[in-house]
């Protein structure tokens, strides 16, 4: 067994077909004579017009067969061709070296490829994979060859690459993919997001792990969510990966079963299943999923991609359209979190810092212009006209910080109420409890705010140290580490004793595995990616609080990480799959 990165849940067990390597094969001393100069050129562009409508027919495909955001990862690719600095380096190869157009794209591509793998950004290293894939389609214009087909008509099979491109991908017919597995990528690439949204188990990473070059027909078993492989496994591990491909399979199908039901634990606990989203478009879907309403709106995601600055009737506009598409439901917005590594495109005078995650960021931006900040709430209060809005602050640290931002928030409300601007006068305001500062003083925090979200993605980050965006560090980067469960501990606790809101906006809200912590710590408000809801609904409503105040009780006495994690295997295995066992018992007799 070989384990790499699970990077689209599910299981797959089958024949592997190997994909011949997509890189095209080009000679290096192809050169042109310099009379024909023109006619390269000429063929160049014809190349790239070929490659834009072939990119532009991929994404139309994908925008009616998957979906928008899938889609608009060919935007990227075609930028690529459009870019300037890509296409003037072409240019002067040709140009200036004679060597023909295929040649060019080859060197360029070879030298922007390696220039983003030497970053250290996992995101930046991965957009090598979106210029390889760009020039490839390129070159395959430039020198006719066909493109590689997968098998047809075949039965079904393990897809095995060096690295697979999206353009690839979007050609997949789930039908005949029962799983892809590549040496190379990350889980953040594009590719990944298209296996998930594809429901194709992918895992990837394994550069180096194998101990044999896998070859077409070879029998492949893997496991999309744990990273585990076998090639030609024993009978038994065949066998075992078919029963659990199976069970998978019901898991899926029962999880569609319970998006009419409710959220309440066996002992009547009703919990809040809430959805966290980055644009106004995000909201349809999100509702599609039965959820209570939207408990962070990443309202940063509207500064970015974009040349200018988003100004207060724009940025109202946007706010309005969520509620009013939450119809009665809550829309918690949190104010810009920009800063980190969430930097606007446009002019944003945001200097290069030595540590970004530490520097000018959020609420520290907001409270040095309180202009920019006024009018980010006056739009949303203006919104809370029109339905059920709470308002947070991200990344408070103090209760100096807390008190200017209300400043400023009553300075708002009063310019609005003289202007006769109707707004809801009881807005519930809140604050991310994401940095350990506020942790320890959230009891005196809690004395002036009606609610807390507990941001875990940033507060995991700055209590261990840990850089979230940094992969060589991602292995230390441990949610269930004992400190962080202590500070969970004492953010619920001052939130419970002080009667105020208390709810998890992290992706750990999102983690099945984490709901004995919360409801026996007694938080029942979860917002999380649309995707969990069904799972962590699934494992709530087998649960009950007295049950997972025990566990927590445990837990909360475990000095490693492991030991936690070990209890959490051991309360679904005790706990959930003998509930669930003794159901099935019941419904069948
Ligand atoms: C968090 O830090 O947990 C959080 C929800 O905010 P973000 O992921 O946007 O930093
Ligand atoms: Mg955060």
């Amino acid at each position: 067994m070989v384990r790499g990165i699970g990077a689209s849940p599910g299981i797959a067990v089958g024949q592997a077909f190997v994909l011949p390597n997509w890189e095209w094969d080009v000679p290096d001393n192809t050169t042109v004579d310099v009379s024909d100069l023109a006619a390269e050129f000429e063929r160049l562009y014809q190349g790239i017009d070929t490659s834009k409508s072939e990119i532009q027919s991929i994404k139309k495909e994908i925008f009616e067969v998957i979906g928008e955001a899938e889609s608009n990862i060919f935007d990227a690719h075609l930028a690529i061709l459009d870019d300037p600095v890509f296409m003037n380096e072409i240019h002067g190869i040709i140009r200036r070296q004679y060597k023909a157009a295929e040649v060019a794209v080859k060197e360029t591509i070879d030298h922007f490829a390696s220039m983003f793998d030497l970053l250290d950004d996992p995101y930046m290293k991965e957009r090598a994979a979106d210029i390889k894939d760009v020039g490839n389609r390129l070159i395959k214009h430039l020198i006719g060859t066909p493109d590689v087909t997968l098998p047809r008509d075949t039965n079904p099979f393990v897809l095995v690459a060096r690295e697979l491109s999206p353009s690839q991908l979007a050609h997949l017919n789930p039908d005949h993919v029962l799983g892809i597995l590549t040496l190379v990528g990350g889980p953040t690439s594009h590719s990944a997001i298209m296996a998930r949204a594809l429901g194709i188990p992918l895992v990837l990473g394994l550069e180096g792990k194998l101990n044999t070059l896998i070859q077409t027909g070879d029998i492949i078993a893997l496991n999309g969510e744990s990273g585990e492989v076998h090639v030609n496994p024993e009978p038994h591990t065949v066998q075992h990966f078919q029963s659990l491909k199976a069970d998978w399979q019901q898991y899926e199908e029962r999880l569609q079963d319970l998006i009419e039901v409710p959220a309440v634990t066996k002992d009547g606990r009703a919990v809040r299943l809430d959805v966290n989203i980055s644009s106004a478009k995000e909201a349809p879907d999100a509702f599609s999923q039965g959820v209570d309403g939207i408990g962070l709106f990443r309202t940063e995601f509207l500064f970015m991609d974009r040349e200018h600055l988003p100004d207060e009737s724009e940025q109202f506009e946007v706010y309005r359209e969520v509620v009013q598409q939450a119809s009665g439901k809550r829309v918690v917005f949190r104010t810009m979190d920009i800063g980190g590594d969430k930097r606007p495109d446009f002019d944003f005078s945001l200097e290069d810092e030595e540590n970004p995650v530490l520097g000018y960021r959020a609420i520290r931006i907001c409270l040095d212009r309180p202009e920019l900040f006024k009018s980010q709430l006056r739009a949303i209060l203006m919104a809370s006209h029109y339905g059920p809005v709470s308002l947070m602050y991200p990344m408070i640290t103090s209760i100096a910080e807390l008190r200017q931002a209300n400043a400023v928030l009553e300075e708002a409300k009063t310019e609005l109420a003289a202007a006769g601007i109707p707004f809801d006068k009881q807005l519930r305001v809140g604050i991310t409890i994401e940095v350990p500062s506020a942790a320890l003083i959230a009891d005196w925090l809690a004395d002036e705010v009606d609610f807390f979200s507990i941001g875990t993605n940033d507060l995991i980050q700055y209590t261990l140290a840990v850089d979230r965006m940094n992969e060589q560090v991602a292995h230390l980067y441990e949610p269930f580490h004992p400190a962080v469960l202590r500070l969970l501990k004492l953010i619920a606790d001052a939130a419970r004793r002080k009667r105020i809101g208390i709810a998890v906006c992290g992706e750990m809200a999102g983690d099945a595995r984490a709901v004995p912590i919360w409801i026996g710590l007694g938080v029942f408000e979860l917002s999380m990616s649309a995707g969990s809801i069904l799972k962590v609904k699934d494992r709530i409503i087998a649960s009950d609080e007295t049950t997972c105040q025990t566990w927590l009780a445990n837990i909360l006495e475990c000095r490693t990480s492991e030991e936690v994690r070990e209890q959490l295997v051991q309360y679904e295995q005790n706990v959930i799959l003998t509930r669930r066992e003794q159901n099935n018992g019941a419904e069948q007799s």
